[in-house]
């Protein structure tokens, strides 16, 4: 096995024993290979290794990527980084593109709304520790933004997605991962909750994640 395939291995184990001590079934947990600022041959690898989604944050690297990469069988591609409007129709071009995380806005939602003719599933970005550094609307703004996305015709609303604060010790996140919960549950926000990251990914798990966003523990540090 290559590098790159042992460490999926044991993302994937990890994966399974959070699932466990949840009692919950690790087929309900879909893991994004966050691949931004790695090369296409990287996720080709992931890719033969068994990574089917796959995580990017930039839109024009995303853009370049893609093609590279090629249509494969099975392969998604997962924005999850911040979307400015005037970069929503090379996205929604991007060839196998399945969710976009990090919808924070009505005027993002409308955008996207009115450039997408397919239907399009998208995630709501809720910013919970109130970061000046990231996106993500306010946990009171939510139920607002819910009902917009309802409205709009041709998007999905199918989750929420968050961000939480670095901290040392993944067990100091588990109170953002339950309000997002929380949070989902309240509003009737879909069934997908994205969260958890390589540091954290495990305890996102154990609050009910169902896709984590996993970058540095397949592909290695970035540069
Ligand atoms: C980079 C990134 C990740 C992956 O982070 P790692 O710590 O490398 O696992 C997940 N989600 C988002 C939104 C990111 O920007």
């Amino acid at each position: 096995m290559t590098e790159l395939a042992l460490r999926l291995a044991a993302v994937h184990q990890e994966i399974e024993a959070a699932a466990s001590r949840a009692k919950r079934d690790p087929a309900e947990v879909t893991l994004i290979a966050v691949s931004k600022r790695k090369p296409a041959a990287d996720v080709v690898s992931a890719y033969e290794a068994g990574a089917r989604h796959f995580g990017e944050n930039y839109v024009q690297e995303l853009v370049d990527k893609a093609p590279q990469v090629g249509p494969r069988p099975e392969l998604v591609w997962h924005y999850i980084g911040h979307l400015q409007r005037n970069k929503a129709n090379a996205l929604l071009a991007v060839e196998g593109l399945g969710l976009v995380h990090g919808v924070d806005g009505s005027k993002l939602l409308r955008a996207l709304d009115k450039r997408t003719t397919s239907p399009l599933g998208v995630l709501l970005q809720v910013n919970l520790a109130g970061e000046a550094s990231k996106s993500g609307c306010t946990p009171e703004a939510l139920g607002e933004l819910v009902a917009e996305a309802r409205a709009c015709e041709h998007l999905e609303l199918r989750g929420l997605m968050t961000m939480p604060p670095p901290v040392d010790d993944p067990e100091d996140v588990r109170p953002f991962f339950r309000q997002l919960r929380e949070l989902r549950e309240r509003h009737d926000a879909g069934p997908e909750l994205s969260m958890g990251m390589s540091s954290d990914f495990g305890v996102a798990i154990e609050e009910g994640a169902t896709i984590v966003r996993v970058g540095t523990a397949i592909f290695g540090a970035r540069a």
